[in-house]
């Protein structure tokens, strides 16, 4: 049987406060013995440097790192120079995305790369096979595209251009999950489609992230939500309880891991890796 992946996301923090609490949080979290760490790109305004500062870390400290690389506004020289900063730290793994293009920006205008297939495919034409190529999957269907099939389509060309596997948006809806790795199935795409999770904590937060990426909040889920009002302690122990099963249901249901989008918290990831019996993967 194929061994799962258990996976954790940082962003890189902005100031050197936010460095050393994350440092702490990367310790605290090793005793979990993720598969590797990615560390985002561009989101929320983070810089190139703070991406290449954090993974050097993660990956002098024993864990490997998995950087994210976005190539919208980017040439082809530019991302060539990161792969070989990259290969020169000896990351074997990356996330390749499009990124958000800036409001205002058309797709033609947005630099050297288009699509994320077209990173994929330059990845793998510049360094062969020396990184292991993660992309990104929509359950939900991606919030620009065109339609349900052709964001599928989409998805099938990164895999053609020479992903190795998926990492999801996060999704409440585990049958949404299943539906989607079905229809890869259907039309020939069988990588390991991992779920993204995202540990809910805070709602407000959860709904300003989920207008902004499309990811849907079943309503029995918010409007139980909306009920703790300042109960945060409340609020925290019932989203923690639901994310938990989620988890317990995508395991079950044949995922092949899971990654957790930690938001740089120790606690929440730890409380339901244990929960789930993982904590000696
Ligand atoms: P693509 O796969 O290129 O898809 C984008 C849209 O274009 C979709 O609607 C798709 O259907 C369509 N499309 C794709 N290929 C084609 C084609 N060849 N022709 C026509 N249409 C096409 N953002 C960041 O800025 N930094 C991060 O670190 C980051 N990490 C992420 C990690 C994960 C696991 C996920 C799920 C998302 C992450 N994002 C990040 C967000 C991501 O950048 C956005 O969702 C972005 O809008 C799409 O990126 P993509 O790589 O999925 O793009």
């Amino acid at each position: 049987m194929q061994t799962k992946s258990f996976s954790l996301e940082f962003f890189p923090p902005k100031t050197p406060e936010a460095a050393e609490k994350l440092r702490a949080t990367r310790v605290k979290l090793a005793v979990l013995k993720p598969a590797y760490i990615s560390v985002t790109f561009g989101a929320g305004g983070s810089t190139q440097a703070g991406t290449l500062e954090t993974v050097t870390e993660i990956q002098q400290s024993g864990i490997s790192a998995a950087p994210h690389m976005s190539c919208v506004g980017s040439n082809r020289a530019e991302i060539k120079a990161l792969l070989d900063t990259y290969i020169a730290r000896d990351i074997r793994r990356i996330v390749a995305l499009r990124g958000d293009i800036p409001s205002g920006m058309g797709v033609g205008s947005a630099g050297e790369f288009r699509y994320a297939n077209e990173l994929v495919q330059f990845i793998r034409e510049a360094t062969g096979r020396h990184f292991h190529i993660e992309v990104a999957a929509y359950p939900e269907v991606h919030p620009q595209a065109e339609s349900h099939s052709a964001d599928l389509q989409n998805f099938k060309k990164k895999v053609e251009a020479g992903a190795d596997s998926a990492l999801t948006q996060y999704f409440y809806n585990a049958d949404a999950y299943f539906r989607f790795v079905d229809n890869c199935a259907k039309v020939g795409v069988t990588v390991p489609i991992v779920p993204g999770i995202m540990p809910i904590t805070n709602y407000k937060q959860l709904a300003r992230f989920s207008d902004g990426c499309g990811a849907e909040i079943p309503r029995w889920l918010r409007k139980q939500l909306e009920d703790f009002g300042d109960d945060v302690e409340g609020l925290r122990a019932f989203g923690l309880d639901v994310t938990t099963e989620l988890c317990r249901t995508l395991l079950e249901g044949g995922a092949p891991g899971l990654h957790f989008y930690t938001m740089n918290q120790v606690e929440p990831t730890m409380q339901i890796w244990r929960d789930l019996g993982i904590g000696a993967n």
